[in-house]
């Protein structure tokens, strides 16, 4: 069987493959790193290729224009869109959820009409509707989330109502790392007319995505987080909904024409991206996406199914290891705690050690609630990650907690 040649790999990765001797990076939710191929694009646009998009008929303006909407194709590729005007480009996935909560819902949203989010929602996912709520005096509705940290699904039916305006859900918890049954969700929400938004920030870096077998209606990610820059991101809109959709901003590009009378708009993507759009971000996204593509989804996926594995096979050596939860279908992110051990203390120690995790309430306070703890230690892998260094890990990890038993800390 063919495996991912892990070492070809981090050579492409020069924060990783130059830091190889003091640095293991496991914070990959937070932000991936950015490949050589990535580095060199945005570099080589801004030494030789930089012009305004739309704007201009020189050469260097037209070959921009076609770059930037062939990065487009290559988004609708990668999450199998059916249409390459249903990508937007957006500065990341938070700005894809406000995006459709001030343009499509809070045009919508009566007093006391619902929306639904779930338990382990990420604030991004939470705050934005909640606000709008607020001020539209309509109620959130939560499906909460099981011992297991998966979603109990029964609840859902029970909480959609005639008053339910719009579902939106992660596809995978940036928490516990739960891939959820979106295919499921989907079908309920559409049983009962209600349209969808996923928030695939965190499934992106690991499965594959289908927006057109999903049938969902919004699907927003971050560049960042599959190897783009930063500052990036994607919001698909669904061509059924263009027309309800209103643009977010106003402004040049956008339109059609305009007077003192009247301005018309222009048709999904430019209706939907006012001004200049951040052309490198799109261009250096598209040039992640081809090295993922040219690497092998297949390969990345398999790879990063075996490091969650073995993270957990070597987990099960320290009793005093609790994970938050153990999710059965998951990527490669594990939050826990330590003993006794508070979280910050435990990733400063790892820190000491050139072990970069991340630990706190990880942008999802009401899933620690539920859980009963204010902060937990978040390990997230990626493709560039090895075997090797879960086993330094694991030993690093034991001498801290035998250092703080020693010591009756
Ligand atoms: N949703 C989830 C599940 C996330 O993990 C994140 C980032 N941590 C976001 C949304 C927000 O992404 P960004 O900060 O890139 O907009």
């Amino acid at each position: 069987m063919k495996t991912l040649n892990t070492e070809s790999i981090r050579k492409q990765f020069p924060l990783i493959y130059n830091k190889a001797d003091e640095l293991i990076y496991f914070d990959s939710a937070a932000t991936m790193q950015k490949s050589q191929a990535v580095i060199n694009r945005i570099k080589t646009f801004y030494e030789g290729e930089n012009a305004n998009v739309n704007r201009g008929i020189y050469s260097l303006s037209e070959k921009a224009s076609a770059m930037y909407e062939d990065a487009r194709i290559t988004v609708q590729k990668f999450i199998g869109a059916k249409h390459a005007h249903e990508i937007v480009f957006t500065k990341g996935a938070t700005e894809s959820i406000n995006f459709i909560v001030q343009a499509f819902l809070a045009n919508n949203l009566l007093e006391n009409d619902e929306v639904i989010i779930s338990e382990m929602e990420h604030h991004s996912n939470i705050v934005p509707w909640q606000i709008l709520c607020e001020k539209h005096k309509a109620h959130l509705r939560i499906i909460p989330v099981n011992e297991a940290g998966e979603l109990e699904l029964e609840s859902l039916e029970l909480l959609i109502s005639k008053r339910t305006k719009l579902i939106a859900i992660t596809h995978v918890s940036n928490v516990l790392g739960t891939i959820n049954p979106v295919e499921e969700i989907i079908d309920i929400a559409h049983q009962h007319n209600i349209p969808i938004l996923l928030d695939g920030a965190q499934a992106a870096p690991h499965v594959s995505i289908d927006v057109s077998q999903l049938n969902c209606d919004f699907y927003v990610f971050s560049s960042h987080k599959i190897g783009g820059p930063l500052g990036a991101g994607v919001l698909y809109i669904n061509e059924k909904w263009h027309d309800q959709v209103e643009p977010y901003q106003f402004g040049g590009d956008m339109i059609e024409t305009v007077s003192f009378d009247k301005t018309t708009f222009r048709k999904s993507p430019q209706k939907f991206e006012a001004g200049t759009p951040n052309i490198v971000g799109a261009i250096g996204l598209a040039e992640a996406i081809n090295f993922i593509q040219k690497t092998g989804a297949d390969l990345i996926h398999q790879h990063e199914r075996s490091l969650a594995d073995y993270f957990l096979e070597k987990s099960q050596a320290i009793d005093s290891l609790k994970f938050l939860a153990k999710p059965s279908k998951h990527v490669p992110l594990f939050s826990f705690n330590l003993g006794n051990i508070h979280p910050h203390d435990l990733s400063s120690c790892l820190a000491e050690k050139g072990i970069a995790v991340r630990a706190g309430h990880h942008c999802a306070m009401p899933l620690l609630k539920r859980f009963k703890v204010p902060a937990v230690v978040r390990v997230s892998l990626a493709f560039y990650n090895t075997k090797a260094e879960i086993d330094h890990f694991f030993k690093t990890l034991t001498q801290i907690k035998d250092f703080f038993s020693q010591h009756d800390i």
